[in-house]
């Protein structure tokens, strides 16, 4: 009987160990699988963390704008690549102070309004270095722990250079408009008073009188024509009609309308263009361009001297139109400015001619509106030539 039980405790016991150790190694088992879970979980969102640390770097260093953090004693924790650019340093420049890397004692200044105002906003910095003058927007932020604690500052630069000088552009552009247009006025105006003071009486006065109305009222006109064409040009709403022009001819056409005013200089006009050369352009806009360099060569060529006009065919695809004269030439220093608008050589004489100082700006937009360049070959005494470049219908 005894045994009987021994043997029953005995397979109780056996049974139970088994179920115990059955039970231990499914719990080692599964312990085991929600480690590997969870290790498997933090490699992901280590990875994921890496990433995101690896695309917030790189849109901070792409940021166009330069962006410096400041730690609580003022040295530089973080600075990207645009801040670097800005000041010629090399980020991160983590731990230096921040005078060493923008070397400029307004940024600090700004740094340390920020002790008294919780941010400073568009300041402007002008920096004088080796070319021109440039500005920089600066603003500025106290950064605060959770406790209003003093956290740093944060600093973002705005290169605002570009739009400065465009302001002084456009002002330098208003003040030559102005200056432009009350020139002739101030004429007009004259005149008009001799003539009521009682200067219409005599008639020669009359006719001396109604003769400068008569030019400075064209010139005005000259002046707003070109004024309203150059802004079209520029604003790139002009609308190109192009087809095949035969160059010979287009030129003929405007040599044409300047035969008298060469005549009246004693300057001969040769046409030198091949008949089969064909560019791709606006008919009207093109004779614009060649009636502008052709009155500039019969202007400010030599008296009793000869204007040529001749093109050839270029790389595939393009042609290039010449127009030379034998004149006094321009200045090498002048040469990068005559594109410019007002820009003249001798004002006086440009003025005296009747010139607006627009024609060779209106030159360059048309040129380049058919996708061509203009430059220029002149030596002082040795005459100018114009090259400008249009596709070529032929080719
Ligand atoms: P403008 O109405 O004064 O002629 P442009 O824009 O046509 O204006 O030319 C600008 C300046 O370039 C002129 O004032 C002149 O000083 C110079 N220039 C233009 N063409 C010639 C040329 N063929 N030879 C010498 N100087 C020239």
């Amino acid at each position: 009987m005894g045994t009987a039980i021994d043997l029953f405790l005995l397979a109780a016991l056996g049974a139970f160990a088994a179920a115990w150790w059955r039970e231990r190694r499914a719990g080692a088992a599964a312990a085991r699988s929600y480690a590997d879970e969870f290790s498997r979980q933090r490699a992901r969102r280590e990875a994921e963390l890496a990433e995101q640390v690896r695309r917030t770097a790189a849109l901070f260093d792409r940021m166009v704008e330069g962006v410096v953090v400041l730690d609580t004693a003022g040295a530089v924790l973080h600075a990207n690549r645009s801040a670097g650019e800005l000041f010629g340093f090399s980020p991160p420049a983590t731990g230096r102070a921040l005078l060493e890397v923008v070397r400029h004692h307004e940024v600090a200044a700004v740094v340390a309004r920020l002790a008294r105002e919780p941010e400073v906003l568009d300041h402007e910095i002008r920096f004088e270095g080796s070319g021109a003058a440039r500005f920089l927007q600066v603003n500025a932020l106290a950064l605060r722990d959770g406790q209003g604690r003093n956290d740093g500052a944060l600093l973002v630069f705005h290169d605002v250079s570009r739009l400065r000088q465009l302001e002084a552009i456009r002002q330098e552009f208003v003040a030559n408009v102005s200056h432009e247009l009350r020139t002739p006025l101030s004429l007009i105006k004259g005149a008009v008073e001799t003539l009521l003071d009682g200067g219409k009486e005599d008639p020669v006065t009359l006719g001396r009188f109604l003769d400068i109305i008569d030019r400075h009222t064209e010139r005005l006109t000259l002046l707003i024509n070109d004024l309203l064409l150059l802004s079209t040009l520029e604003s790139g709403r002009i609308r190109l009609s192009l087809e095949p022009v035969p160059l010979r001819a287009a030129a003929q056409e405007v040599m044409d309308d300047f035969h008298e005013r060469a005549r009246a200089r004693g300057v001969s006009l040769v046409n030198d263009i091949p008949v089969a050369v064909v560019g791709k352009a606006d008919p009207d806009r093109l004779r614009q361009v060649l009636a502008n360099l052709i009155d500039n060569a019969i202007k400010y060529g030599r008296a009793d001297g000869a204007m040529a006009v001749s093109a050839r065919a270029l790389e595939p695809g393009w042609i290039e139109v010449a127009v030379a004269d034998d004149g006094a030439g321009i200045p090498p220093e002048a040469q990068p400015r005559i594109f410019e608008r007002f820009y003249r050589v001798d004002k006086a004489r440009s003025r005296d001619q009747g010139g607006t100082g627009l024609g060779l700006a209106i030159v360059k937009h048309v040129v380049q509106a058919h996708g061509g360049d203009v430059r220029i070959a002149s030596a002082p005494g040795e005459g100018t030539t114009f090259y400008f470049t249009l596709p070529n219908a032929g080719a």
